[in-house]
C-alpha cells in the first residue's frame, strides 16, 4: 500500500515545493521590486508637480514683480529636494534607472541654479533684479526663453526616466503574472494528482478494508440468524482484518460444533426420554397385572425392544427346587438352547451354564462362555432378576445384529422382578383360596365356579358332562371308633385315591365335610358310573386295617340334561347319592 502511493507522494511534494518557491519569488523578489518602482513613479510625478509649481511661481513673479506669487516656487523647491532622495533610494537597485534619475536631477538642478534662483534672488546671480521690473520687455522675453529651454531639457530627461520606469513596472508585473500562472498550473497538477491518489486510495480501501468488513458483517448477520455455514470466504489482505476474519471463522466453527453437539445431545435425550417413557409405561403395566403369564410375556417382548435384541427368554426359579423353568420366550417357535428336555417344561439346573450361574451368583454373565465379562460389545447375556437378595428369575437376551443396549435394563428388570414375585404370590394365594387345606382337593368355591363354566361349555358345544357326588359311609362312626385324626387321614387318603384315578381333564372337589364330588367333562353317565365304581372298589379294598368299621363310599352319578342347570345337576346327583345310601351304601347309583 505504501509503495503504490510513492509516485503520487513525490509528485505532490515537488508540486508543493514549486508552489512555495514561486510564492517566495513573488513575495520576496518581484513584489518589492514592483513596490520600489511604483514609489519611484510617484516620486517622479510629485517632483514634476514641484517643478511646475516652481516654474509657475517664478514666471508669475517675473511678469508681475509681486513677491507673493513666489510662494509655490518656495514650497516646490523644498519638496523637489526631498523627492530627489526618495527617487534615488527607490531606484537604487536598478543602476540604469539610477543613471537616468541622476540625469533628471542634474537637469532640475541646472534649471534651478541657472534660471530660477537668479530670477528670484537678484543678489545672488548674474541676472540680478529680474523680478523687480527693471528688465525691459526684450530682455525678459530672452530670459523666459532661456528658462524654457532649460525646463525642456529637464522635461526630456524626466519623460525618458518615466518611460524606462514604466517599461520596468510592466516587465515586473508580467513576471509576477507568469509566476502566478505557473503556480496555478502546479496547483492544478497537485489537485489532479491528489484526486487520483484519493480515488486510488478509496479503491484500495474499498477492496482491502470495506469489502472484507462488509463480508464479515454479512457472516456475523448470518450466524446471528442461525446459519453456521460460512465457508469459502477469501482471506483479507490486511493483516489485522485477516486476524479478525480468522477469529470470526473460528468462532463460527466453534459455534457450529457446539450447535451440532447440542443437537446430538438433544436427539440422544429425546431417544432416552422415549425409552424411559417406554420403561415407565411398562413398569406401570407390570405393576397393574397379577397374571404371571401376562407379566412374563410382556417383559420378554419389552426387553427385546429396549435392548434391540432378537430374542429374550425368561427363566423362572422354582419354588422348592434348585432349577429354573422356562416360562416365557419372545420367539415361541425357536428351539430352546442348552436345556434339559424332560417331560415337563424346559428346565436348567441352578449353577449350570451361564443362565444357571447368573441365578446362583446374582450377576449378569455373557452367554458366550468364552467371553470374560459383560461390556458394551456384548451380544448375548444372562441377567438375574433380583428382589431383595433373592434371584426370582433370569432373563437371557440375544442379538444377532449388533451389541445390546443395556443402558436402561436394570430399572426395568427391577420392576419386572417385583412384578413376577407379586404375580407368584398372587397365584399362591389364589391357589390357596381355591384349595381345601386338609385334602388338597379343589374346594367348594372352586367347584361352584368350575361347575358353572363346564355346564355352560357343555351346553354351548352340545358336549356331555357328568357329576359324581360321593359320601363316606358311616363316617361319624369311623371318627368315633378310630378318632378324629384317623378320620382326617382317611379323608386325605380317599382324596388321593380320587386324584390318582381320574383323567387329566377330570377334577375332584371336597364338596363339604366328608362329601366329595368329581366333574367329568366329555363323559357320559355310563362312563361316569364306571369311574365311580372303580373308585368305590379301590376304596373298599384299601382300608384293610378298618376292621371294626370299614371305610366305604356311596356315589350318585348324574349326566347333564338338555335343560339342566348347575343347581339341578347337583340336585340330581345328590338324589342318586341319597338313593345309594338308602340302597345299603357302598354302591354307585346312576340318576335317571
Ligand atoms: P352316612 O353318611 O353313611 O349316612 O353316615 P355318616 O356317619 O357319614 O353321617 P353324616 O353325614 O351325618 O356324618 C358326617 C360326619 O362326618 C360328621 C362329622 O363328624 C364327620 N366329618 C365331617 N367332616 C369331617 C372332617 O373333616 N374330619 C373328620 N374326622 N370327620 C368329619
Ligand atoms: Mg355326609
Ligand atoms: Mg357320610
Amino acid at each position: 500500500m505504501r509503495r503504490a502511493g510513492l509516485p503520487g507522494i513525490i509528485t505532490g511534494a515537488v508540486s508543493l515545493l514549486l508552489i512555495i518557491a514561486m510564492v517566495v519569488l513573488i513575495g520576496r523578489v518581484l513584489q518589492p521590486q514592483l513596490d520600489d518602482l511604483r514609489t519611484g513613479q510617484r516620486a517622479m510625478r510629485d517632483a514634476h508637480d514641484a517643478m511646475l509649481d516652481q516654474e509657475t511661481g517664478v514666471r508669475g513673479y517675473l511678469a508681475s514683480g509681486n513677491v507673493d506669487l513666489l510662494a509655490p516656487y518656495t514650497s516646490g523647491f523644498r519638496r523637489s529636494a526631498e523627492l530627489e532622495k526618495v527617487l534615488v533610494a527607490s531606484l537604487s537597485e536598478r543602476p540604469d534607472l539610477v543613471d537616468r534619475a541622476m540625469d533628471v536631477i542634474t537637469a532640475q538642478h541646472a534649471w534651478q541654479s541657472r534660471w530660477a534662483v537668479p530670477a528670484v534672488d537678484p543678489g545672488s546671480g548674474a541676472v540680478a533684479g529680474r523680478g523687480d521690473g527693471r528688465l525691459g520687455a526684450a530682455e525678459l522675453s530672452d530670459y523666459l526663453q532661456q528658462g524654457k529651454e532649460l525646463f525642456d531639457d529637464y522635461r526630456a530627461a524626466d519623460v525618458g526616466l518615466q518611460t524606462a520606469v514604466r517599461a520596468d513596472v510592466a516587465r515586473v508585473e508580467r513576471r509576477i503574472a507568469t509566476t502566478l500562472l505557473a503556480a496555478g498550473g502546479v496547483l492544478m497538477l497537485l489537485g489532479v494528482v491528489s484526486l487520483g491518489m484519493l480515488v486510488r486510495l478509496s479503491r484500495r480501501l474499498q477492496r482491502l478494508v470495506v469489502a472484507p468488513v462488509l463480508e464479515m458483517t454479512e457472516d456475523v448477520d448470518r450466524v446471528r440468524q442461525g446459519h453456521l455455514d460460512i465457508e469459502g470466504r477469501s482471506v483479507p489482505e490486511v493483516f489485522e482484518l485477516a486476524g479478525l476474519a480468522a477469529g470470526v471463522s473460528a468462532m463460527t466453527h466453534s459455534l457450529a460444533e457446539r450447535h451440532a453437539a447440542a443437537e446430538a445431545r438433544e436427539q440422544e435425550l429425546r431417544v432416552r426420554s422415549t425409552r424411559l417413557e417406554h420403561v415407565l409405561e411398562l413398569s406401570r403395566d407390570l405393576t397393574e397385572s397379577l397374571s404371571l403369564r401376562y407379566t412374563t410375556m410382556r417383559l420378554v417382548k419389552s426387553v427385546c425392544e429396549l435392548t434391540k435384541a432378537d430374542q429374550a427368554e425368561l427363566w423362572l426359579r422354582g419354588q422348592d427346587v434348585e432349577e429354573l423353568v422356562l416360562i416365557a420366550r419372545s420367539h415361541e417357535d425357536a428351539p430352546v438352547e442348552g436345556t434339559s428336555r424332560r417331560a415337563g417344561p424346559a428346565a436348567i439346573e441352578i449353577g449350570v451354564g451361564a443362565i444357571g450361574r447368573a441365578a446362583r451368583y446374582g450377576r449378569a454373565l455373557p452367554l458366550d462362555e468364552s467371553a470374560n465379562a459383560v461390556d458394551d460389545q456384548t451380544r448375548e447375556v444372562a441377567i438375574p432378576m433380583v428382589v431383595g437378595a433373592r434371584v426370582v428369575a433370569v432373563i437371557a437376551i440375544r442379538s444377532a445384529s449388533g451389541p445390546l443396549d443395556l443402558s436402561l435394563i436394570d430399572g426395568l428388570l427391577l420392576q419386572g422382578a417385583s412384578a413376577i414375585q407379586a404375580a407368584q404370590l398372587h397365584a399362591e394365594v389364589e391357589e390357596i383360596s381355591h384349595k381345601d387345606a386338609l385334602t388338597g382337593l379343589a374346594n367348594r368355591r372352586r367347584f361352584d365356579t368350575d361347575l358353572a363354566a363346564e355346564v355352560e361349555r357343555a351346553h354351548r358345544y352340545d358336549r356331555p358332562l357328568v357329576l359324581i357326588m360321593l359320601d363316606l359311609d358311616h363316617f361319624k362312626r369311623i371318627n368315633d371308633v378310630y378318632g378324629h385324626q384317623r378320620g382326617d387321614e382317611v379323608l386325605q387318603d380317599v382324596a388321593a385315591v380320587l386324584t390318582s384315578d381320574l383323567r387329566d381333564i377330570d377334577t375332584a372337589y371336597r364338596y363339604g365335610g366328608e362329601e366329595l364330588c368329581v366333574l367329568m367333562p366329555e363323559s357320559t353317565a355310563e362312563q361316569g358310573a364306571k369311574a365311580a365304581e372303580r373308585i368305590r372298589e379301590r376304596i373298599a379294598g384299601r382300608f384293610t386295617w378298618a376292621t371294626m368299621s370299614p371305610v366305604t363310599i356311596s356315589a350318585g352319578v348324574a349326566q347333564l340334561g338338555t335343560d339342566s342347570t348347575p343347581a339341578t345337576l347337583v340336585g340330581v346327583a345328590d338324589q342318586a347319592l341319597y338313593a345309594a345310601k338308602r340302597g345299603g351304601r357302598d354302591r354307585v347309583v346312576i340318576a335317571e
